[in-house]
């Protein structure tokens, strides 16, 4: 394999030594680590607006925005300022702060079905959390998931499809036994059929479907017409809870997430990312009834030392507070125009490519053929977009590192960062035309 990286980082380099002596594969979540790429990570030093530098001084057009957070940009001077005056009063009591209060209350007015939420520090601990509560609530244990759906290190959703439509799910990786997949149902993503299924040879036993309200992780995967609405219904039907996580999409693809751009309203949801500010802040809601069932109102048993964080929910609280209307339609006039470039790019030197959309959450496949589920997205031409990545990287604009995951923009993305894109993006479309799977 030789890919020839036409650019040093060197003090990264030197950064990423370092961290492979004290940290398994020089990283703190795995995909950082460039593994489906190649090549050096970049240790990024401070990021303004849409530009971050890393530490050999490049500067970068941020397409990653700290995998969605940083929705207004890097370090906003009112969500900055936020922080600093909360800092100084002090970092966790461990007591209730009224900046959760104000947090919740700005979620739950936005989100009509988010009666209720409880903060918590990570989407995976939403999500975790949630699947509890929804077992705890229906006194069931099975759990539906879909293939190609991320929610997080949640152990019993790291489970991989067995064979077959209905199965019992795989464990995903060592460390998670059979015991924390067995009661969960992986099914094929965008097939209702599979759903009905599913509830028809399990009646009684299945506590809830979990489901990316639109799926980030795979790419971007959008829920086929009716396919959300569906679920709600045969959840209804078949007395088990349907769980929307919106940790992505949450006050990104609209003011009120994917729930305000579909409507259709789940019981229980999952948020994180951008109501974090860059922070770790993340919650679960959804009806009161259900949520009635936590501690310490309820037996379902739920806790954490920094849930709440006052640093943490100032910095989501200046963040939604400055996510107005018009904030929206910037990410989303931008959204268009930078998928425009990426056709045009990559029309034009004949690469086999597909754009797919949910709201403003755009990514791109190395195919002709639409991506309904997981199976297609896995058929890309990955190798593809690996040199088209290193094109990009090389001309100053940081893409995700992975075929698989989505592209992000923020109100901070400006004509001069666009300029930048579109000046790169003719030589990573030679690039990806270039491109074979001995060379990726
Ligand atoms: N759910 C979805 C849809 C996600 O995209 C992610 C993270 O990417 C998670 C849950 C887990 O969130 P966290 O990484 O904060 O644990």
């Amino acid at each position: 394999m030789t890919q020839p990286y036409p650019y040093e980082a060197p003090v990264s380099q030197r950064l990423f030594d370092r961290a492979l002596q004290v940290t398994p594969g020089g990283v703190n979540s795995p995909v950082r680590a460039f593994g489906a790429v190649g090549g050096t990570p970049r240790f990024m030093v401070s990021g303004q607006g849409a530009w971050l530098t890393d530490a050999d001084g490049r500067d970068y057009v941020d397409l990653v925005c700290s995998w969605g957070p940083m929705i207004l940009g890097h370090a906003h001077p009112e969500v900055v300022e936020a922080v600093r005056s909360a800092v100084a009063r002090g970092t966790s009591f461990g007591t209730p702060v009224e900046g959760e209060v104000a947090l919740a209350e700005e979620i739950t007015a936005r989100i009509a079905p988010a009666e209720q939420v409880r903060l918590v520090s990570s989407g995976t601990e939403a999500t975790m959390s949630a699947i509890r509560l929804a077992r705890g609530f229906t006194g069931r244990a099975k759990v539906v998931k879909f293939a190609g759906c991320y929610h997080g290190h949640v152990d019993a959703l790291l489970a991989a499809a067995g064979s077959g439509l209905v199965t019992f799910g795989l464990p995903d990786t060592p460390g998670v036994t059979g015991a924390q997949t067995g009661d969960t149902l992986v099914l094929p993503y965008n097939d209702l059929e599979a759903v009905r299924a599913a509830f028809a040879a399990h009646p009684g036993e299945i506590a809830c479907v979990i489901t990316e309200a639109s799926p980030g992780n795979m790419g971007i995967v959008p829920p086929a017409p009716g396919f959300n609405a569906g679920l709600k219904e045969l959840c209804e039907t078949n007395g088990a809870l349907f769980i929307s996580d919106e940790v992505m999409t949450g006050f990104r693809t609209s003011r009120a997430g994917w729930y305000g751009v579909e409507g259709v309203a789940p019981d229980l949801m999952t948020f994180g990312k951008v109501m974090g500010g860059g922070f770790p802040a993340a919650a679960f809601g959804g009806r009161a009834d259900v949520m009635a069932h936590l501690a310490p109102v309820g037996p379902v048993y739920q806790a954490g030392t920094l849930s709440g964080n006052p640093v943490a929910t100032a910095a989501g609280l200046a963040q939604l507070r400055l996510l107005d209307p018009a904030a929206y339609e910037r990410i989303d006039a931008t959204s268009l125009r930078l998928q425009a470039l990426v056709t045009e790019a990559l029309g034009k030197e004949g690469v086999a490519h597909r754009v797919q959309t949910a709201s403003n959450m755009f990514s791109v496949f190395f195919t002709d053929e639409p991506v309904r589920d997981f199976d297609d997205a896995k058929s890309q031409d990955s190798f593809r977009y690996t040199a088209f990545f290193h094109a990009m990287l090389a001309q100053g604009v940081y893409l995700p590192p992975s075929a698989f995951e989505c592209w992000f923009v923020s109100t901070a993305h400006d004509d001069r960062a666009l300029d930048r894109i579109a000046a790169a993006l003719p030589g990573a479309a030679r690039a990806a035309a270039g491109a074979t799977p001995d060379n990726a």
